[in-house]
């Protein structure tokens, strides 16, 4: 990858803030510098949102809201489906764009973008399947009618670490039900979004539908939003901790909320597992994203009869994987997001060693680079009260602890707040159907080291979140039901 093909994705970009239809600057001229985390150096500068332009968004938001709700739904399926193609089209550069800003392997980021853009594909065939109900009542006595009607605006929330996938995959059924929306993305990757919201208005979308937001203050930004009675739902991807203030704010006016949140991911490798599939699953399980995922898989339990090869092919795996600038030819994992990123993962190593586990591979941050590289880690023997079992680790270390038998794994693998996805490999469908129903998980991914899919619906338990992204029920989000008592 050349310098003149990275500054041309970047400069392509727009950098403002996208309200009502236009680019504009943030009302006070704010503005802020986007970095590379491989470099620790700035990309270039966007607009730095306050509270006015928040409002600002809203009062176009709601504005556009009746006329979009009007449209027909083969006109927005459309517009998703243009979209889609676009993005398909665009890949290559938007790949390059998504990895300057945000850290992961060029092919990772072309992975991200397909995948973002097959959610603009499944909500349009969606748009046109909304229906409602129709039937007499058990008396006899009159009809019940129900109708589907779009939520109304909506505040789009998305994390860092899948900067489109994490955008489309509410944008699609937000676009698809008839809601007008505002997108704040997170501050360290604004350039994806930026680029996606220029994308829907050449697909078609009407001013006003989409607004972007891109600030380094979300609290003071998304707060008023929050408590302004014209914004009728939130739906936020991110950390367990904001996310739950956030429910808290918009405890207020009674939002609808859908809530994706943090995981503590437990992988378990059976005694009947194929131990060559059980590594595979693993390597994607936790290294797919540099290990910045949701779904990573943070707990590695294996069986005690398989403890030693699966644990020694897995520090082979991770050991030989090239470490680098995620723009360059081969590499394989690319820095964490920032300093803090990079430093969390480094305590979690530290506490864990010092409590009795081994490293098998990796163990240090990479030293006399500049950027925030950390290595694949295996950490084998981790004692029970580490705080690596218990935190989210968002970066490639691999703690592996042993089991005697299927109920402890259950036990152990349940012990934890979260609930989004836990991974089960073994050769038995007997002993996979009773894990697959014992494990507190929104999903649970039996022999595949990866669940995500439009197709299928997204979404933890507990602490992991609330509702469902993709699948059949990823558009009731932005939908509300109306049923109509008739008389006849
Ligand atoms: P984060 O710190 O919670 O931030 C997520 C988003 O919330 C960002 O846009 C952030 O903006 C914004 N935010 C922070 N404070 C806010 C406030 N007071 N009011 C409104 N918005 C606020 O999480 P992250 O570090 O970006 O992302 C990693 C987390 O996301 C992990 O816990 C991961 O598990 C979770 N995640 C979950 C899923 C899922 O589907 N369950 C998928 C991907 C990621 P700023 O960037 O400006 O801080």
């Amino acid at each position: 990858m050349t310098g003149h093909h990275e500054r041309l994705a970047v400069e392509r970009v727009p950098k403002g803030l996208l309200i009502g239809g236009k680019w504009r600057a943030a009302v006070d001229g704010g503005e802020y510098e986007v970095e590379d985390p491989s470099t620790a150096q700035p990309l270039c500068a966007v607009a730095d949102a306050g509270a006015d332009d928040a409002l600002a968004a809203l009062d176009t938001a709601a504005a556009a809201q009746p006329c979009w709700a009007a449209t027909a739904p083969r006109e927005r399926g459309e517009i998703l489906r243009a979209a889609f193609e676009l993005l398909r089209e665009r890949q290559d550069e938007l790949a390059v764009l998504m990895t300057l800003e945000m850290g992961k392997p060029v092919a990772e980021s072309r992975g991200e973008i397909r995948y973002a853009a097959e959610f603009f594909r499944w909500f349009a065939e969606e748009a046109v399947r909304i229906d409602g109900g129709w039937q007499t009542a058990p008396d006899g006595d009159g009809r019940i009618w129900v109708m589907r009607q779009p939520v109304g605006p909506a505040l789009l929330i998305t994390p860092w670490n899948f900067p489109m996938a994490m955008g489309t995959r509410k944008i699609g059924p937000a676009v698809a039900a008839g809601c007008t929306m505002i997108v704040k993305p997170a501050h360290q990757t604004p350039l994806s979004m930026l680029a996606l919201a220029e994308i829907l208005g050449q697909a078609g979308l009407p001013d006003g539908v989409l607004n972007v937001l891109t600030t380094t203050r979300p609290g003071e930004v998304c707060e008023p939003l929050l408590r302004d009675g014209r914004l009728r739902k939130l739906s936020f991807t991110g950390s367990t901790a904001v996310g739950r203030r956030l429910i808290e704010q918009s405890a207020a006016n009674v939002l609808r909320t859908s809530m994706e949140l943090g995981g503590n991911a437990p992988l378990i490798v059976c005694e009947d597992a194929d131990l060559g599939k059980a590594v595979d699953g693993t390597v994607i399980a936790k290294l797919r994203n540099n290990g910045e995922a949701c779904t990573a898989a943070n707990r590695i339990y294996v069986h005690a009869s398989l403890a030693e090869p699966f644990t020694s092919r897995l520090a082979d795996r991770l050991g030989s994987m090239i470490v680098g600038r995620g723009t360059d030819e081969g590499v394989q994992v690319g820095p964490l997001i920032d300093a803090a990123g990079r430093d969390k993962v480094d305590s979690l190593v530290r506490d864990a060693v010092r409590a009795g586990a081994r490293v098998l591979v990796g163990g240090e941050p990479i030293a006399g680079r500049p950027g925030y590289f950390y290595p694949p880690t295996v950490l084998a023997d981790v004692p029970a009260g580490a705080r690596v079992l218990r935190e989210e680790i968002f970066g490639p270390v691999a703690p592996v602890v042993t089991f005697e038998n299927d109920d402890q794994a259950i036990r152990l693998a349940n012990d934890t707040v979260y609930g989004l996805v836990s991974y089960v490999f073994t050769e038995s469908l007997r002993r996979g159907v009773r894990y697959a129903e014992a494990l507190e998980t929104g999903m649970v991914g039996l022999n595949k080291g990866v669940v995500s899919t439009p197709a299928a619906p997204f979404g933890g338990v507990k602490q992991s979140g609330l509702g469902r992204e993709g699948g059949r029920i990823g558009i009731d989000e932005y939908l509300e039901t109306k049923y109509v008592a008739v008389d006849v």
